[in-house]
């Protein structure tokens, strides 16, 4: 390790205005603004073999976009928006993939993109004021602002089940899936986890599979997601009302291209709001939240929504046992990411499939023939991980950031992270994170968030340019106002209460608990940074 590093040292660095880790969307578009509008010489660095971030990584059966794919893509060019046509109301893997390599090959991103290039370590040196970046591959880079755009679920999290290496078949984490798929004919599968992954999952694999054992320890909420391949009229009018969705993805607190009542659950009679919640079921899709303004922040109201729910699923899943244990939901409805599916409950009712209940029967070990729980054994040809991301903090942590006076950014963020609107952290000047932990980020559709940070990163760095300001960092209190900002908007809806979330970082054991994602909505966060820009960056110490 020390002769590897001192390799890396000794080689002659390659020097950049900018290092960018990471060519998902976020890496794609920063690379065009900080390259194409302010002119800097820019590289990114992307792990994989190939652009497309999460999209590259999670190829899992039924992988696919929950938002809306005319809303699921850059706005920025009204030129570029009309030149992409989606084929279907939800993208897939496959076909987010060609849409961002349409998108770099249009923007000419690919030359300045270097892909299988692992940063190991970044360390700044106030002396020449650069980060210094060493790759696992060797090479050593260094740059005035280092970018992150290394997205908030790229860092797998695979329970540490006892015997896990003991296991026979083949395992694989639904993130870091097999470029050639997986052939589940005529094999029994397992899958652990129930969230949005493994509930897309199911009933691809289960079609496919001999038999499919889903264990579930946490019950889940699903809406149908209904998705079907999108009209022609649909699809002029997503080519004629360009300024129109972008406005909406703009104006709401999601980000996503349909708009929330401004209605109480309780502004109606309880048929009435039956029939909303029907329409919504029937509808489809994460717009099953619209209907009213107060799902999130009141548990009363979202007990309608959550028995709603509950309802249907017992409606869809013949078998009373099963039904009640995919019913018997603890936690409130939205309160962890809905997931929405493709036939999820439906699947239940197959004969190939069965469900475990990992409340009643915890899995005790892996062994070479399967999974032990406290009931039994059921043996298994492969096993998918379904189960989660180090979130937010997992891929930011692995970067060996170091900062000012060598402050390591795993210690600094030890009792969880610290930020200024998620994209500046004290002590690591001139650093900028795309999607942060207390950024909007994941509680949105990500592009809408994308967008808004990659494009005010570069005004700052904009502005700095201007001025013959060569450094940046938030000063202490405007990181100390936001860490507080982000947990009273947390406090104000049911997000915190559940115990068992990821936005918590409770799914990682020896994680600190701290709510993330800054849940006070899209456009009230815009409007914060804005007003920070109009404000000469405002909490941003310049030198
Ligand atoms: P997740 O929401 O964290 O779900 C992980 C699942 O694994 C949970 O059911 C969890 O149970 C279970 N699990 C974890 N450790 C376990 C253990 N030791 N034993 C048994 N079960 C265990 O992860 P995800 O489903 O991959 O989704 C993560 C996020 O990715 C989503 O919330 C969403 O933001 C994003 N995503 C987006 C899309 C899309 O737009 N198409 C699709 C998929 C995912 P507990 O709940 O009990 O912890």
């Amino acid at each position: 390790m020390a002769t590897a590093s001192k390799a890396a040292e000794s080689k002659a660095a390659q020097v950049f205005d900018a290092i960018v880790i990471g060519a998902g969307f976020a890496g794609l578009y920063q690379l065009h603004c900080l390259r194409d509008r302010l002119g800097l010489s820019v590289k990114v660095l992307e792990r994989g073999g190939g652009l497309g971030g999460t999209w590259y990584w999670n190829r899992y059966p039924g992988a696919r976009c929950d938002s809306e794919s005319h809303g699921y893509c850059f706005t920025f060019s009204k030129d570029l928006y009309e030149a992409w046509e989606w084929s279907e109301r939800y993208p897939g893997q496959a076909e987010i993939l060609r849409y961002l390599n349409f998108v770099a090959d249009r923007l000419d991103l690919k030359r300045d993109i270097a892909f299988d290039t692992t940063v190991r370590a970044a360390r700044y040196d106030a002396t020449t004021n650069r980060w210094r970046i060493d790759t696992a591959q060797g090479e050593t880079f260094e740059a005035t602002y280092l970018v992150t755009a290394v997205g908030c679920l790229s860092t797998a999290n695979v329970p540490a089940i006892p015997g896990r290496q003991t296991f026979a078949g083949a395992k694989y984490h639904t993130g870091d899936w097999p470029h050639g798929g997986v052939d589940f004919a005529g094999k029994r599968v397992g899958l652990i986890g129930t969230g949005a992954t493994g509930i897309q999952a199911t009933p691809v694999i289960a079609a496919a599979a001999r038999h499919l054992t889903v264990f579930q320890r946490t019950a889940n909420y699903s809406v149908p997601a209904r998705n079907t391949p999108l009209s022609a009229d649909f699809k002029t009018y997503a080519k004629t009302h360009h300024a129109e969705i972008r406005a909406i993805t703009q104006a709401t607190t999601n980000g996503h291209p349909f708009t929330i009542d401004d209605r109480s659950v309780f502004d109606v009679t309880p048929a009435e709001r039956e029939k909303i919640y029907e329409d919504a079921w029937e509808k489809g899709g994460l717009q099953f939240r619209a209907g009213f303004r107060d799902i999130l922040t009141d548990k009363a109201a979202n007990d309608t929504a959550a028995e709603f729910l509950k309802r249907k699923i017992r409606n869809v899943v013949r078998d009373a046992k099963t039904a009640n244990v995919l019913a018997d939901i603890d936690h409130p409805y939205s309160a962890k990411r809905p997931p929405i599916d493709s036939g999820y409950f439906e699947t239940f009712n197959r004969p190939n499939v069965t469900l475990v209940d990992l409340r009643a029967e915890p899995i005790e070990a892996i062994v070479p023939s399967g999974v032990v729980t406290t009931k039994g054994t059921y043996d298994l040809d492969i096993l998918v991980f379904a189960t989660g991301f180090d979130a937010m903090t997992g891929p930011l942590l692995g970067l060996g950031l170091e900062g000012r006076d060598g402050v390591n950014l795993r210690d600094f963020w030890r009792s969880g992270p610290h930020t200024y609107l998620g994209m500046q952290i004290p002590g690591f000047p001139n650093l900028f994170v795309v999607t942060g932990p207390g950024s909007p980020s994941v509680l949105t559709n990500m592009p809408v968030a994308i967008e808004q940070n990659v494009e005010w990163i570069t005004d700052c760095i904009a502005h700095m340019r201007a001025n013959g300001l060569s450094r940046a960092e938030p000063s202490g209190k405007a990181v100390e106002a936001w860490d507080a900002e982000v947990q009273r908007a947390a406090d104000a809806t049911l997000l915190p209460t559940v115990k068992h979330s990821w936005y918590l970082g409770a799914n990682v054991p020896g994680k600190p608990r701290v709510f993330m994602p800054y849940a006070g909505g899209m456009n009230l966060y815009r409007k914060r940074c804005d007003d920070a820009a109009a404000n000469g960056f405002e909490g941003i110490q310049f030198t």
